[in-house]
């Protein structure tokens, strides 16, 4: 296992679209091994979920996990470990809501993010195997997110208004409990 360093807003890596991988090279043991080892930085960076262009690697590939109390997020409800090769997100319905999102490669900043709240996820399991289900709320917002990193867009680009940015600690003293009572307004 090896962790990997995490690239940061303004290198640009983070810009560029990242490329489909075949389910050929997903079965070379320099995938997985990649694999295994996203999965390791993630864990190690306590995100919600990362995608291979924030290692460096332009394809498309992330990982998700939310375990029972992560302190970044603890009101985010759980995620199993889910790994995704080429995903796609497609809205069910014209719903959204507003998600105060954070992201390992922008330091210390949150801010408000329009996204849909019911989605339909399709993609490649490690194995190769077609996976898919529907999303909604705060994991249908991780989805949204994490699938724009394999497009090139960090959330400071979809920011509504910039009068929401804020840092992790203001988050937390200021509007954490707004948040949270919006998404319970959410039909999810
Ligand atoms: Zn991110």
């Amino acid at each position: 296992m090896a962790l990997y360093e995490i690239a940061q807003i303004g290198d640009p890596i983070l810009r560029d679209s990242a490329r489909e991988l075949t389910v050929e090279e997903l079965r070379e043991r320099q995938w997985q091994d990649f694999i295994d080892n996203l999965v390791e930085t993630m864990r190690a960076a306590k995100g919600s979920g990362i995608a291979a262009p924030q290692v460096r690697t332009p394809v498309r590939i992330c990982v998700l996990e939310v375990a029972g109390s992560n302190p970044r997020y603890p009101y985010k409800p759980p995620i199993p470990l889910t790994i995704a090769i080429n995903p796609i997100v497609r809205p069910l319905s014209e719903e959204t809501f507003l998600n105060y999102e954070g992201c390992l490669s922008v330091p210390n900043l949150r801010g408000l993010v329009r996204r849909f709240v019911h989605v339909h996820v399709t993609f490649l399991d490690r194995d190769g195997e077609t996976q898919e289900f529907e999303a909604k709320g705060l994991t249908a917002g991780t989805w949204q997110h994490e699938v724009d990193h394999l497009h090139g867009i960090l959330f400071p680009q979809r920011v509504e208004d910039p009068a929401s940015l804020c840092t992790w600690e203001n988050f937390n003293r200021h509007h954490r409990d707004a948040f949270i009572a919006s998404l319970e307004a959410l039909d999810t």
